[in-house]
Parts: structure tokens; C-alpha cells; sequence
């Protein structure tokens, strides 16, 4: 067995046993803690929501348990079990030429993956999320969605992968120079793009009605000088009862988007609160380090992709007869979570520094008291844990647990 062979089985079973561990501790902790409501939110929250939380928590974790194991047996079976090398061959056949064959065997593996996912999509939305009351998709919208997806990514990927593939082939040694800029070209293209021409292909975007809500929020807005292309409601409910609120876009067509789910269980002075928080997130540039991190991490990938591709031993000894370039950009694509999964980790820390940060803000430009009650009401309504393990949350959780990041608020507010 070739070296790297055993290198990588050995860095998926270790990252799939971390994952799993950590998964079962999170069920654990959260069934420890599941008969009574920590003392903290013993006003403000029932057992009966508490439970639900518990268990719609320990539902997650058995479905995310089973689909961690059927994708790294997946993993296996594209790699070292063949199937990659199969459907290599069958495109082979074609007698294409190598840039046709590469986007062929590229899209067929896109599509043959998006197609293992799609039961256990199902099965979420519409067995879990309809169990705890929180789905409102049918099967309809589900498979329109899906449709559009495809045809989006189509449209987007095709000249994309050509572009980056002929750059491999053509542009000589510093071809991954060429193909980060056009990626990064690219990626602040789609910011721009995304509010504009993609999000309302999926969902139908109104401008904020007049009212005590538009008018806290446009005085928010002014006393903190933030320029946007206006406050947008988003028809969230036509998929889920979660409740959100998200930025796009940048410049001068930022859009700030509330899903209705959310203001319809908010008062305005919430509303105002939340939409502070995430203006905390633009004034302490958290949205610009976020894009230098990606860019970086995209610098880095493709640095080793270039080097990785010239060895014979990344493509023997992942199950690959035939060097080629598609094939490298395919197997770096599959191998490398297993390989920066302690990323992570790391990335989940740096964005709670960064949601302590914006709750700051948020208590210096609002109020620190409506935030923490917005943020009780959306555990609540979100079935979202107020018990995590604290190594699961470490180790995974963009935001901070709810007791910590509610302690932090009363210090700050
Ligand atoms: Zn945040």
C-alpha cells in the first residue's frame, strides 16, 4: 500500500471518529440536562420548550450521525473503491478532448452526488422538520428548488470549470496564480449578483412596510451611517418557520433581509435590536476579514493543488490510474476536509470573538435588554438548545451558547 494510501484512510476514519464522539457527547449532555430548564431562563422558558429543544437537538444529531457514516463510505467508493476511476473511463470512451472530458466527468460527479443527498434532504425536511412543526415546504416547492439549483449551477459552473480547467492545462507553472485572482474575481462578482438576480429566483423580496418598524430601523440606520439599498422582507415562510436576518451585497446595494418568520414573533424595539447586531458585524469589518480569510484559504488550496497535481502518487494512490487535471481538482476536492478539519475549530472561535463584538455594538447603538429578549425568544421559537456540551460547541458553534452570550450582553448592556 502506497504511503499516502494509508495517510488518508488513516486522516477520515480519525476526523469521522472526532466528529462522531463529539456528536454523541452533544446527545449525552443535552439528555443529562433535559428535565429541568437551567435556572437562568426558568421565566422565560417552559419545560415543555425546553424538552422539545432536547429532543428536536438529539433527533439532528442521529440523522447527522447516519449521514457522516453513508458519506464516508462514499468517500471510499469514489477514491480507493474504484468509482471514480469508472466513471473516468466511461468518459474516456467519448474520445473527447481533454478539457470536454474533464467539465463531462466534473458535472457527472456533481450530479451523481447532488442525487445520494437527495433522500437524506428528504428525509430532514420532511420527516424531522415536519415532526417539530417547523417545515412548510412541499414536495412541490422542494423539487422546483432543486431544478433551479441545477440549472443555476449549470449556467455558473460550466464556464467556471472551463476557466479554471483550461488555466490548469494551458497557463504554464503559475497557472493557480491565474485561477485564484479569477476565482476571487468571481467570488465578489456573485456578492454583487447574488441579492440582485439570484436570491429572488428562489424567493420574493418586498421593501419593508411603513410603520414603527421601518422607522426605528431607518433611525438606527442614520445615527450609525450605514448605507444600504433598503430593508427587505424575504418570504421565508414559504419553506420553514425558522426565523432569520442576513446582509448582502456590498457598497451601496447592501440589502438588509429579514425573513418574515422573524419579525412576526419580534416587537420593534427586537427587530431594531437585531438588525444592530448585524450592523456590529459591518462597522468591526467582520464581513471584510471574513472575505481576506477566504480569499487566503483559496491562495493556500490552490498553492497545494498545484504542487499535489504533479505527483503520481496523489492520483495511484487514491484509486486513479490516469493523471489528469480534472482528476486532481476532483480527488483535492474530496480528500481535503479530512484534511483541514481542524480548520474548524479555529473559524468557530474567531466568529464568536466576532458575535461578542457585534452584541457590543448592539448594546452600545440599542439595547442590550431587548437583544437578550429577542434572542430567548428566537431559542425558543427555533427549538435551538440552551444546553450544549461545551467541548461540541467549542469545537463547532458559530455563536456563542445562549447562557454565555446572554451573560456577556448584561456585562456590556
Ligand atoms: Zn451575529
Amino acid at each position: 500500500m502506497h504511503t499516502f494510501t494509508f495517510i488518508f484512510i488513516f486522516m477520515v476514519i480519525a476526523t469521522t471518529g472526532m466528529q462522531l464522539w463529539l456528536s454523541l457527547r452533544q446527545a449525552k449532555y443535552v439528555s443529562d440536562h433535559r428535565s429541568s430548564v437551567p435556572d437562568e431562563f426558568a421565566d422565560k422558558i417552559t419545560l415543555e420548550e425546553h424538552q422539545k429543544a432536547a429532543d428536536y437537538t438529539k433527533t439532528k444529531g442521529i440523522s447527522g450521525r447516519i449521514e457522516l457514516l453513508i458519506g464516508t463510505v462514499i468517500l471510499f467508493l469514489w477514491t480507493l473503491g474504484g468509482g471514480l476511476e469508472w466513471l473516468d473511463g466511461l468518459w474516456r470512451e467519448a474520445n473527447w478532448r481533454p478539457l470536454a472530458t474533464g467539465v463531462a466527468v466534473l458535472l457527472s460527479f456533481t450530479l451523481i452526488s447532488s442525487l445520494i443527498d437527495i433522500p437524506s434532504s428528504l428525509y430532514n425536511t420532511f420527516v424531522i422538520e415536519e415532526k417539530f412543526g417547523f417545515n412548510k415546504t412541499t414536495l412541490k416547492t422542494f423539487f422546483v428548488d432543486m431544478i433551479k439549483g441545477t440549472l443555476l449551477s449549470l449556467v455558473i459552473g460550466i464556464p467556471l470549470i472551463l476557466l479554471i480547467l483550461w488555466l490548469m492545462e494551458s497557463a504554464g507553472d503559475l497557472w493557480w496564480l491565474y485561477a485564484w485572482a479569477a476565482l476571487t474575481v468571481f467570488s465578489i462578482l456573485m456578492m454583487w449578483a447574488y441579492p440582485k438576480f439570484i436570491a429572488p429566483i428562489f424567493n420574493k423580496f418586498k421593501p419593508l412596510e411603513e410603520g414603527e418598524v421601518l422607522d426605528r430601523l431607518t433611525s438606527l440606520l442614520k445615527r450609525t451611517g450605514f448605507n444600504s439599498d433598503g430593508v427587505f422582507i424575504m418570504d421565508g415562510s414559504k419553506r420553514s418557520s425558522h426565523g432569520n436576518a442576513y446582509f448582502t451585497g456590498f457598497g451601496k446595494t447592501k440589502r438588509i433581509v429579514f425573513f418574515d418568520t422573524l419579525l412576526k414573533h419580534l416587537s420593534p424595539m427586537q427587530v431594531e435590536a437585531v438588525l444592530a447586531h448585524e450592523l456590529g458585524h459591518f462597522k468591526r469589518k467582520h464581513v471584510l476579514k471574513g472575505m481576506i480569510a477566504s480569499i487566503t484559504m483559496t491562495f493556500i488550496g490552490f498553492a497545494v493543488l498545484a504542487w499535489l497535481m504533479k505527483q503520481d502518487w496523489f492520483y495511484t494512490a487514491l484509486g486513479i490510474q490516469h493523471a489528469s487535471t480534472y482528476m486532481a481538482l476532483i480527488l483535492f476536492m474530496l480528500i481535503s476536509p479530512a484534511f483541514t478539519f481542524f480548520i474548524g475549530p479555529m473559524m468557530a472561535r474567531w466568529s464568536r470573538k466576532h458575535e461578542f463584538e457585534a452584541d457590543e455594538f448592539a448594546a452600545q447603538q440599542s439595547d442590550a435588554g431587548e437583544l437578550i429578549s429577542a434572542l430567548v425568544s428566537l431559542y425558543k421559537k427555533n427549538a435551538g438548545t440552551l444546553t450544549p456540551d461545551p467541548l461540541y460547541s467549542a469545537f463547532y458553534d458559530s455563536h456563542p451558547p445562549a447562557s454565555i452570550r446572554i451573560a456577556h450582553l448584561k456585562s456590556v448592556g
